[in-house]
Parts: C-alpha cells; sequence; structure tokens
C-alpha cells in the first residue's frame, strides 16, 4: 500500500509551495488507493505555534486535501527519537562524543589553516568506552569513511555523495533530545511512509537520512524532490512577488478546484493538458511527470483555470462555495432569499467569472432588493430619453411569453420604433435592473428575476 505524508512545521502559515507538495502527496496517495498522512513538525519549540498549526490545518481543508487519521506531532515522539539513537549507539552504528563547543571550533579552525576540510571528526569515534569520563556528550552516528552514499531520486536521478565528506551527524544532543534529522527518519519509517514527496531543499538531508536508513537496517522510502517554486522573474517565489500564503488565494476568492487544478500544474505536467477535474488529476498524477526546473508561479494561469472551473462547476456546490466564501471573507451571510436567487442565476453567473469576488458582483442584482439604488454609472443610463423606452417597453412585458426570444424580440421592436440599436436599450435595461453597469445580459436577468419582478423594477426606474 502507498503511504504519504506532509509533514509541514508550524512555524508559519500554509504557503503556496507547502500547499503544492501537500497536493502532490495527495494526489500520489489517492490515486493509488494509498493512505495520505499528516504530521506536524513541531520540534522547534520557540517558533512552532498553535495558530500556526491550525491555519496549516485550515489551508488544507479548503484545498480539500483530507489526511487520514489525526495529525501526528513530531515533538511528542521525542522518546522513541532518543530510543532509537541509544539502539544505534548500543550496536556500535552511532558513538558517544564528548568533544565541546570550543574544542570544535578550535579543530576547524585548524584544519582550515592547514588547508584541509573543515568537517567535524570527532577524537572520540574509537575511543572505547571504559576512558569515557562521566560527562554531558552528544551521540553522533558513525559514518563509513570510505564508500559512498547514492540517492535514488525520482526526480532529480541519482545523487551521489562520497562518505568522507559526510560528517558524523549528530542524533541526540547533550540534554537528550533528538535531531530533526534523526525525527523524519524515525517517524517516516514507524508510519510507514513508502513515498517521500517534498521540496528539494530537502535533498541534503535525504543523504544523511538514508545514512540513518542503513544504519537501523531500514527500508529506504521512494524519495522524489521537487523544484522549488519561482516567481515570474525566476527568483525564489517571495513575498515581493505578491501573496505566497494559500489563505490569501481563499481570500482573494480563488476556487478551490481552480487553485488544485493550477497547483498541480505548477512542476508537473500531463502532455499538454491545462485543465483537469480532480479525478483527471487523481489517475494521472506520477512521479515521472515532476520537472526537474522550477516552475513559474503565473497568476494569469491561475485565473484562467479558476474561470475554467467556475463554468463548469455544478450550481448547487458552486452556490455553496460563494457562501462560504462570503463568510469567510466577512461579509454578511445570504439571506435565504439571497440564496434562492444566486441559485437560479448561477448558470449565467459563472460563465465568466474567475473568482467568487467577480462572481458576486456580477449576482448583484439577485442580491439586492426593490427599491434598486442605481449606483454613479448606472444613474447616467437612466437619463429622461431612456425612462421613455423603458416606459414603452413595460407593456411589451406585461403581455410577452417569456422566453428568451420573445423577450429580444419585444425589445428589439422598442429599441426601433425609437429608431435606436438594441445597445441603446440594454444599457439602461440594466441600470433598472441591476442598478450596476456589470451584470449577465440583460434577458438573463429578466428571466432569472420573473415577469413581476422585472416590471416593478422598470416601473421604479421610470
Ligand atoms: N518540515 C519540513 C518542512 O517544512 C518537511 C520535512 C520533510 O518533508 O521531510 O520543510
Amino acid at each position: 500500500e502507498v503511504v504519504t505524508r506532509f509533514a509541514p512545521s508550524p512555524t508559519g502559515a500554509l504557503h503556496i509551495g507547502g500547499a503544492r507538495t501537500a497536493l502532490f502527496n495527495w494526489l500520489f496517495a489517492r490515486g493509488r488507493g494509498g493512505k495520505f498522512l499528516l504530521r506536524i513538525e513541531d520540534t522547534d519549540r520557540a517558533r512552532s505555534t498553535p495558530e500556526n498549526e491550525q491555519a496549516i490545518l485550515d489551508g488544507l481543508t479548503w484545498l480539500g486535501l483530507d489526511w487520514d487519521g489525526p495529525p501526528t506531532s513530531q515533538a511528542a515522539g521525542a522518546d522513541r527519537h532518543a530510543e532509537v539513537a541509544r539502539g544505534l549507539l548500543a550496536k556500535g552504528k552511532a558513538f558517544k562524543c564528548f568533544s565541546t563547543q570550543d574544542e570544535i571550533e578550535a579543530f576547524r579552525a585548524h584544519e582550515k589553516s592547514a588547508g584541509r576540510s573543515t568537517l567535524f571528526r570527532s577524537p572520540w569515534r574509537d575511543i572505547p568506552e571504559a576512558q569515557h569520563p562521566d560527562k554531558p556528550h552528544v551521540i553522533r552516528l558513525r559514518v563509513a569513511r570510505d564508500g559512498e552514499t547514492t540517492v535514488q531520486d525520482e526526480v532529480q536521478g541519482a545523487i551521489t555523495w562520497k562518505n568522507d565528506q559526510i560528517d558524523d551527524l549528530v542524533l541526540l544532543r547533550s540534554d537528550g533530545s533528538p535531531v530533526y534529522m534523526l525525527a523524519v527518519v524515525v517517524d517516516d519509517h514507524d508510519m510507514g511512509v513508502t513515498h517521500v514527496i517534498r521540496g528539494d531543499d530537502h535533498m541534503a538531508n535525504a543523504i544523511r537520512q538514508t545514512l540513518i536508513y542503513e544504519a537501523m537496517g531500514w527500508h529506504v522510502p521512494v524519495m522524489a524532490h521537487i523544484p522549488l517554486i519561482f516567481g515570474p522573474d525566476g527568483k525564489k517565489l517571495s513575498k515581493r512577488h505578491g501573496a505566497t500564503g494559500a489563505a490569501e488565494y481563499q481570500a482573494m476568492g480563488y476556487p478551490a478546484a481552480g487553485m488544485r487544478n493550477y497547483l498541480a500544474r505548477l512542476g508537473w505536467s500531463h502532455g499538454d493538458d491545462e485543465f483537469f477535474t480532480d479525478s483527471q488529476a487523481r489517475e494521472w498524477f506520477d512521479l515521472g511527470g515532476i520537472g526537474k526546473s522550477p516552475a513559474r508561479f503565473d497568476v494569469k494561469k491561475l485565473e484562467n483555470l479558476c474561470g475554467q472551473h467556475i463554468a463548469v462547476a455544478d450550481d448547487a456546490a458552486l452556490l455553496q462555495e460563494a457562501a462560504d466564501y462570503i463568510v469567510a471573507a466577512g461579509r454578511t451571510p445570504l439571506t435565504e432569499a439571497q440564496r434562492d436567487g444566486l441559485g437560479r442565476a448561477m448558470y449565467c453567473l459563472k460563465e465568466r467569472a474567475k473568482t467568487f469576488p467577480e462572481l458576486i458582483e456580477k449576482a448583484h442584482f439577485v442580491l439586492t432588493s426593490r427599491p434598486i439604488e442605481p449606483d454613479e454609472k448606472a444613474a447616467r443610463q437612466l437619463d429622461t430619453v431612456s425612462r421613455g423606452m423603458l416606459s414603452d417597453l413595460t407593456p411589451h412585458l406585461q403581455t410577452a411569453s417569456w422566453t428568451r426570444e420573445d423577450l429580444e424580440a419585444k425589445v428589439a421592436g422598442v429599441a426601433e420604433a425609437h429608431g435606436l440599436g438594441l445597445g441603446k436599450i440594454a444599457g439602461p435595461l440594466r441600470a433598472a435592473l441591476a442598478g450596476r453597469s456589470v451584470s449577465p445580459s440583460v434577458f438573463d436577468m429578466m428571466l432569472v428575476l420573473g415577469r413581476d419582478e422585472t416590471v416593478a423594477r422598470l416601473t421604479d426606474a421610470v
């Protein structure tokens, strides 16, 4: 069974890069009937906060990336991590090192001045236990001095390091606390993780982690280190490029499905496919499709995909997501009547909206109620001539059969009688019905509003 995990450090909110890592792990597991686990890497007690942890869970929830079982805490496993380090010590795969920080620095300075590598070589590596002082010490991994270590990465290919270029890394600090490198290996092993998919900033760690796996005689999971995300200028994505937090995109009203689609395409491809559904993504996602070079974040592409996802979304689901967005954005929640109107109008609202704010702006005509307060631009449309046209149109609407064809014919007839084009009557009609210049077509509005409401709004305007 495939088991993947997302292992965020709660030292900040969920950013775009983390969201993409989580998505890749989720797609890989879900596409193979596997498990997707969540581990909170909260060993940095000073910088980890419950608020950040909650923000990460909220971000994943918004994106629809559900995880299996409760999230686990890395810090809670400290005893188990220490036990593994002591097990390695007992097997001679690790050793106690009594060197102080000052001694290590002196060693490095000396090697440097002699023009040699400054990798620390502990004098305690081969001193037998009987000669050990009763003093604070760290536990270090005994890394072979010859040979090499290879990580067979699914994205980067084979990455090989000569063992004599790796130091005897610390596993347990002098206060008995395990280091991060050890904790990751033990947790991944204990959680049964089969595939580690994460940012390529962890590539160097992967070599050291492999050494720990090997020392324990554990199976090394499949590794896939994905290139970081760049901004449009080819530099690492950062605040300078705009919003970097998942929550910011949620607040801007991008639909989760569009965001998932966009993030999936950020560094992974499936032929020329840009737009795809969740089930296609789950079916298609594979490690082989992950690119070797950094993807560039492109808001235009994100918007384009979001627009396509809104256009094809199920009306009821979209209504719910719009209602949720309104609440999350701190706006007044929809009334029953507004929900009803929005639901009926959804078919024409979703055509060209890329975000929920855009969709809601277009929906003003069903969210508002009589008397319609025209904004400045709309008010300018309602001059004396226009009012005359609307007044002529009203009796025709009273008798119209309320099909799109008939409504179009009635409106065109009045425009013609006034010797004007259709556009000249559509503007004032829009102003009377919506009080805005942004709205669906006047015919869609009339169809959604129905005869009584349409006639009432026109009569108000006249
Ligand atoms: N906690 C690490 C991070 O936030 C991830 C470690 C891992 O995936 O192995 O970057």
